[in-house]
Formats: structure tokens, sequence, C-alpha cells
């Protein structure tokens, strides 16, 4: 029987307005889910593979990950003013964060990320149960599983 985690009766956060700091990190690797892929190439109004050679390149073991720019390695989706230009369609990788397993894997690695993430126990919080949690992380690591070409077909 596996253990209850320490964030089942719930966490509390609220995304910090004008931070960014998640997404201003030079390195940072965003895989993609299949859903992400079609959602983000019908935002550009292009088709798929379109949209994938353009905003795409792949992981060393061929999984598909959202651009950096040359100059700094920063995603190519945040603007100057360190906002995601595609925020209402982004990656449910980027959505389900802090949500992370290897976050929230333990009470340390939680006290970690929580030094660079201010919406974590700020003072507007809400709480966010367990629940809601436990489908943020499934779909983390939907996206960590990742997606390869040929394109999977599109349930819908
Ligand atoms: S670091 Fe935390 S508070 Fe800041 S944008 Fe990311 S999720 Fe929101």
């Amino acid at each position: 029987m596996s253990r209850t985690p320490w964030w089942d009766g719930g966490v509390n956060f609220a995304c910090q307005p004008d931070c960014g700091a998640c997404c201003d990190q030079p390195g940072g690797v965003v895989f993609l889910s299949r859903t992400d892929i079609q959602r983000l190439a019908a935002r550009a109004g292009m088709e798929e593979m379109a949209w994938i050679r353009r905003d795409c390149t792949t992981s060393l073991n061929g999984r598909l990950v959202l651009r950096s720019r040359p100059s700094d390695g920063i995603c190519i989706y945040l603007d100057g003013d360190k906002r995601c230009s595609v925020y209402a369609d982004r990656p449910q990788q980027c959505e389900a964060f802090p949500w992370w397993s290897e976050n929230l894997k333990s009470m340390r690695a939680w006290r970690k990320i929580r030094q660079t993430c201010p919406g974590i126990d700020a003072p507007d919080a809400l709480r966010v149960e367990g629940d809601v949690i436990r489908l943020h992380v499934a779909r983390d690591l939907e996206s960590g599983r990742g997606v390869r070409l040929p394109l999977p077909s599109q349930e819908t």
C-alpha cells in the first residue's frame, strides 16, 4: 500500500503576477505533450509539422522540446516583460509548475523550490487541494514521457 503523500491535505499557493521566475531560467527544458503541440500549433495558425520545425527542437533521446533563444537559453515564448506570450495555451509542464514530482518528492525538495517560487505560501495564497495537485503531477509526468516524431495520432 502506498503512503499518503505529505501534500495530500493541500498546499498554499498563488502564482504571483509579474513574477516569471520559473520561466526565466537559462537551460530550462520544456517537454511537450501531444495536446500541447496541437494547441500551440493551432494558436500560431500553423500546420503541426510547420510549427514543430519553427518552435521545437529535440532532447538527446528524441523527445520534442520547446526551443530556447540562442542568445541566453531562455524560452522563446518569454517576452521582454518576463511574461509568457502563449500563457493561455502554455505547455502543461509549465502549467503544472510548481507541482512537479521532483519538487513534491520530499519536504526538503519543496522547501528548496519555495526559495525560488514566491507563490508558495504567499500572503494571497489559496489552498490547492491534493486532488488538484495529483492532476498536475500526472500531466507533468505525461509531458516528461514526451512525444517523438513521427507524431502519434491525436485522440479527441
Ligand atoms: S516562480 Fe512561482 S510565483 Fe513566480 S511565476 Fe513561477 S509559479 Fe508563479
